[in-house]
């Protein structure tokens, strides 16, 4: 097995060689005619003229070696609904699912609005839009009717599919009404939206002519056989929106081919998971990590997948440890925002069930926090826990260690090394010079973007090159807009956002760097810190924390006492210089419904503005807690 260094180098010097290699783990119905077209920079176009299909490899090309091999396990804790899918049960499902979305006159290039909860049919869904062609358009069920409707118009689907309700913490949560409402907000309403009825939701009303029943037509289409659309590489798959943590999302456009290759590699050379091995990703089919790691990355390499509706603290906080025990999990993928839920209960329940399986866990969205990521290293034994640093853009890993290539020691606080084919400079936000070791800088990638990358924004060629390629004039070089270092062995230490850097008289601080220091106070469970608006310094850090005991800041002497501690905790670990001017308790901050902290509103609010764009926040509460403690201490 080559080393990473070696492997990484190649992957840049020899693109041609390396990448014809790992076409080579999918199935081509046409052999492609070259591996790389950039005459058009920044757009490239991977695996030219080569033709495949996203449906053909994730499943059908299994049914050979592994038709009775579980593909998908689906497990709700909300319903207690179980159920298991072969690849072959899969394949069955699929066809039908496709031949339901051709009778509604969906085909190739047709976009699909899928509006879903976490259940088996949404990824039926899915890969019947990949099967024939059309291109999916995932939107987080549980999106306020504004921000489907905005999402509906910019991708002007055919057809909707959708439920008529999720659970979330043994509550139905009605998603039809919205459905109907984005239907009436939006200009270019689908024509058809399917239902696949739970039997949540009794008061479900439906529009006579648009609304069909996913049973129903099922039940007529049980032998339907549909061919696979073979689509150029390049072709899309599907649309996706980014959060939303900046501002307005922004629609991720996928190609084929080149998804494919990026994908199943990132399963041999990052995530160590092979044919008939588990893996189990935690998040939600509306994002980018559920489409690439709970979907398309284990079905195409033959894995079988866990799909997990429910909490990760219901019915009790060991739900995803019984999982991993009882089903043989290898790989596991979450959030830093999840382990700090568990952090905050009885570690008991770490160790109530036999890991054995299980071998790594790795964790991405947000910054891996050193206490954080040494709590849940030392909760878990010998799991190895890998940060990894990616985007909606990418859609696979950016920075990442390579235990399927090398066994790199990991660095606490570290997403480790640049993936296969992204060249990763970290450059000043001014001038755009290339940084040396230690230098804090704008984490770019040298184009062209590697396989699996956004190919465009959809619709809009322009916004794509203005957005990511236009941040430093001379250098067309794309822009992740996260701000980070690289210490003297050439690991890459992500500070935050660039709109994250707080200008403290002359000091460029990271929010990150603040937080950090703020949470190595064995006392705090989180924290946001944003830099406000400071006349004399330019601007000031300001921390809103939650305490792990909330008792230690009931009353008045407890909250200046806590209030000192976390001062002179930055103080030693970061200098008096990045002392946050305020320091808040609260218990709950606001993010979105990807749990991404809303930095931006926090931020907004501290300075007296309007927070903006809120059709991503998860609670509305989080942001009223901010508000009273901004203003019980102005007063
Ligand atoms: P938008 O682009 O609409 O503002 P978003 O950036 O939150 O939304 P995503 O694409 O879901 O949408 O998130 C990618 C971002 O998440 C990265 O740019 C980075 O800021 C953060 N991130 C992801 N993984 C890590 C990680 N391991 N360490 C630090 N930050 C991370
Ligand atoms: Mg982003």
């Amino acid at each position: 097995m080559p080393k990473y260094r070696e492997y990484h180098q190649r992957s840049l010097a020899d693109r041609d060689g390396f990448w014809r290699e790992k076409a080579a783990l999918i199935d081509w119905q046409t052999p492609f005619s070259s591996v790389l077209d950039y005459s058009r920079p920044p757009f490239a176009r991977w695996f030219v003229g080569g033709r495949t299909n996203l449906c053909h490899n994730a499943v059908d090309r299994h049914l050979a070696a592994r038709a009775s091999q579980a593909a998908l396990v689906y497990l709700s804790t909300e319903t207690g609904d179980e159920r298991r899918f072969t690849y072959g049960d899969l394949h069955a499902e699929v066809n039908r699912f496709a031949a339901i979305l051709k009778d509604l006159g969906v085909g190739h290039g047709d976009r699909v609005l899928v509006y879903m909860p976490m259940i088996p049919e949404a990824v039926f869904a899915m890969l019947a839009c990949a099967r024939i062609g059309a291109i999916h358009s995932v939107v987080f069920g549980g999106f306020a009717a504004a921000s489907l409707a905005t999402r509906i118009d910019d991708a002007k689907p055919k057809v909707m599919v959708t439920a008529d309700a999720g659970m979330r913490g043994g509550k139905p949560v009605p998603y039809k009404h919205l459905v109907d409402e984005a239907c009436r907000l939006a200009q270019n309403p689908p024509a058809h939206v399917l239902i696949v009825d739970r039997g949540l939701d009794p008061g479900m009303t439906r529009v006579a002519g648009r609304d069909l029943d996913y049973a129903q037509l099922r039940a007529s289409h049980m032998d339907a056989t549909v061919p696979c659309e073979w689509l150029e590489s390049s072709e899309p798959s599907y649309i996706l929106y980014t959060s939303g943590t900046t501002g307005k999302p922004k629609g991720v456009q996928r190609d084929t081919g080149g998804y494919a290759v990026a994908l199943a590699a990132s399963m041999r050379d990052i995530f160590c998971v092979g044919p008939g091995e588990t893996m189990f990703t935690t998040s939600d089919i509306g994002w980018v990590v559920g489409h690439s790691y709970i979907i398309y990355a284990p079905l195409l390499v033959g894995a079988t997948t866990i799909m997990y509706e429910g909490l990760p603290i219901r019915p009790d906080p060991a739900i995803w440890w019984k999982i991993v025990a009882d089903h043989g999990v290898k790989t596991m993928f979450s959030s830093p925002t999840a382990i700090r839920v568990l952090k905050k209960q009885d570690p008991a329940y770490m160790k109530q069930h036999d890991l054995g399986s299980l071998k790594y866990l790795f964790l991405a969205g947000e910054p891996l926090d050193e206490p954080t990521a040494r709590w849940v290293s030392d909760a878990l034994g010998g799991v190895a826990i890998v940060d990894n640093y990616w985007q909606t853009e990418s859609g696979w890993p950016i920075l990442s260690s390579l235990p399927g290539v090398e066994e790199t020691p990991r660095k606490f606080g570290s997403p480790s090394f640049p993936t296969a084919g992204y060249d990763v400079r970290l450059l000043h936000d001014g001038t755009g010079a290339e940084l040396g070791a230690n230098e804090k800088g704008v984490l770019t990638i040298v184009p062209p973007l590697p396989p699996g990358c956004m190919t465009t924004v959809w619709g809009d060629d322009e916004r794509f090159v203005k957005t990511y390629f236009g941040t430093f004039a001379d250098k067309p070089v794309y822009s992740t807009f996260d701000w980070a270092t690289r210490d003297a062995d050439g690991y890459y230490f992500v500070l935050g956002r660039t709109d994250d850097v707080i200008n403290v008289a002359g000091h460029r601080l990271g929010t990150r760097e603040i937080e950090e220091a703020v949470q190595a106070h064995s006392g705090i469970a989180e924290v946001a810190v944003v830099g406000v608006h400071d006349a004399l310094k330019g601007q000031v850090p300001v921390a809103f924390a939650v305490v792990k005991d909330p008792a230690r800041v009931a009353t008045p002497e407890g909250v200046a006492r806590m209030r000192k501690e976390v001062m002179d905790t930055v103080d030693r670990e970061l200098g008096a210089i990045a002392r946050p001017g305020a320091v808040h308790f609260v218990t709950l901050l606001p993010k979105t419904r990807s749990g991404k902290l809303l930095r931006r509103s926090i931020q907004a609010l501290a300075e007296g503005r309007d927070p903006g764009d809120l059709t991503t926040i998860e609670d509305p509460g989080a942001l009223e807690q901010i508000r009273a403690a901004l203003a019980s201490t102005a007063k």
